[in-house]
């Protein structure tokens, strides 16, 4: 994030809109990308991805373990979707915290690897489930081989450097690659309805925020053209639900009442997402 606030996507000025959680929200002035202010400390991403972040419930997840079998099946779901495009070949899951959803690529025969900075969700993927997942950003990877698919399921939005994030990725993968990105749509009705109050305006994990236009101009910068965009099929577990519920309504009035009530959410309940604020989009190398 450059400190003079000009654009990740198109280099105009930004400007600030609004503040979440303490830090300014600011939108571009051409093409309307909304980005943190925030100056990232060295640690940001080993106090950000803190084993917190997946257990502690807030902004993160409440037990992101809880959540195996929903994620394995998003994994075999976006398995399916990319063998519209490509035979199954060598996937890197980037973000992949303790590797649920490479085993949903993985049931649905792509050959997986991951990448995840939380060293003990990247040592339990490894040890516990026989994964190849290192523990590592994408930003430092250096990877033995191409990859004939990146995937990044909710994980641009965190990116400390974007740009070098889709640098390293054009470099990991080889000529007609996919690259699969799923983020959350700043422009849609969800996002628009809530305002400010949107549960994605949760930083500093979450430093930026695309709408599919916006995300197609950055990754055709480096190469990558759109191929596919849609909406995924998403549930998530009660406890999560429950966890980002309990964040989300503690600042709102009567929010303690509110709060009380969320507890009653069953923890293993799987909830359908049926929001639109979540969108998929393919890219191919060329
Ligand atoms: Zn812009």
């Amino acid at each position: 994030m450059s400190l003079d606030y000009l654009c990740e996507i198109c280099s105009a000025l930004t400007q600030p809109l609004f503040q979440a959680h303490g830090y300014w929200i600011r939108g571009c002035a051409r093409c309307g990308h909304r980005t943190t202010q925030i100056t990232v400390a060295p640690d940001h991403i080993e106090k950000v991805y803190a084993d917190d972040y997946f257990l502690g419930g807030e902004a993160g997840y409440s037990d992101y373990f809880a959540e195996r079998e929903i994620l394995r099946s998003r994994g075999r779901w976006y398995g399916s979707l990319l063998q519209k495009f490509v035979e199954p070949g060598t996937v890197l899951d980037v973000g992949t915290a303790a590797g649920f959803i490479l085993e949903g690529f993985q049931d649905r025969g792509w050959n997986g690897w991951g990448i995840e900075p939380n060293a003990n969700l990247a040592e339990f993927a490894a040890n516990k489930l026989g994964l190849r997942v290192q523990a590592t950003s994408l930003e430092s990877f250096r990877p033995a081989h191409k990859y004939d698919l990146v995937s990044m399921i909710q994980v641009v939005a965190h990116f400390v450097d974007v740009r070098e994030a889709l640098r390293v990725t054009t470099e990991v993968t080889r000529t007609g690659a996919l690259l699969l990105i799923e983020t959350w749509n700043w422009r849609s009705w969800t996002a628009r309805f809530f305002g400010k109050s949107w549960h994605e305006y949760s930083p500093p994990s979450v430093l930026r925020w695309f709408a599919p236009v916006e995300l197609e101009s950055l990754a055709g910068q480096f190469g990558f053209k759109k191929i596919g965009q849609g909406r995924p099929a998403k549930s998530i577990g009660g406890s999560h639900a429950k966890s980002l519920l309990a964040y989300k309504v503690k600042s709102w009035p009567l929010g303690s009442t509110l709060s009380a009530l969320t507890r009653l959410i069953p923890d293993r309940l799987e909830i359908p997402y049926p929001a639109d604020d979540l969108f998929w989009m393919v890219f191919q190398k060329s």
